[in-house]
């Protein structure tokens, strides 16, 4: 009978001293998809109260993650330098597959086959689409203008989700609102993310990031 507390004993040794982050800490690891998104947002709060934890950084977080992801959530958001999707949610290494353009439009297949990627290969749990204010892609989709080459492609694209805003320029707020409302609908349009909603293993939702406080609120 001896022989096998060894072991055990050096089990149990290994396992509380490993570095991994159990159920309840600011770096574990989500259960369920309404978990996940609690995880994004308890990260977002302790980032506007500027009492940020920074989980999963450092070494030994890399020596864990090295030979796999498995990112817990997914952001499709804008690639604007005010909007740090790692940082604003206080998440580290290995938490959350980013797809970041500007404007976060969806349409092609560079943007979702990478919402794909993470949802069918990755198992995301849970997927923001962040759209924020004071958005330029989308500002420059409603003022309209001349604007060439793949620049002019992308704020066509986005015009094409809202052209009720195109030229409403005293209407920002409410389109980027719907630009982001047209993202989730469009995501949610692809089946392999449709089946994994259906299943209860994923959750799609529309978020706002507020530049000046800091906030992101989901729709
Ligand atoms: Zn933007």
């Amino acid at each position: 009978m001896k022989k096998y507390l060894i072991p055990v004993f050096v089990a149990l040794f290994a396992f509380s001293c490993d570095g991994t982050e159990q159920k309840g800490e600011v770096g574990a690891t989500p259960e369920t998809p309404a978990e996940a998104l609690e995880l994004l947002l308890d990260g977002n709060k302790r980032y506007m109260s500027e009492s940020n934890a920074h989980p999963n950084l450092g070494m030994q977080r890399l020596g864990q993650t090295a030979p796999h992801q498995e990112p817990f959530a997914a952001v499709v958001g804008c690639s604007d330098s005010r909007v740090p999707v790692e940082l604003l949610f206080d998440r580290g290494v290995g938490d959350i597959f980013v797809i970041r353009t500007a404007g976060n439009n969806v349409g092609g297949d560079m943007v979702m086959g990478s919402v794909e990627y993470a949802v069918g290969h990755l198992g995301v749990q849970v997927l923001l689409v962040l759209g924020h204010e004071s958005c330029g892609g989308v500002t420059s989709a409603v003022t309209g203008g001349e604007h060439a080459g793949s620049v002019g492609n992308l704020i066509h694209c986005i015009q094409q989700d809202i052209p009720e805003y195109v030229g409403v320029a005293d209407q920002i707020d409410e389109a980027i609102a719907k630009h982001t409302a047209v993202q989730v609908e469009e995501v949610l349009s692809n089946s392999l993310v449709a089946q994994k909603v259906k299943e209860g293993k994923l959750l799609v939702k529309g978020a706002h990031y507020d530049v000046n406080s800091g906030e992101v609120k989901i729709y």
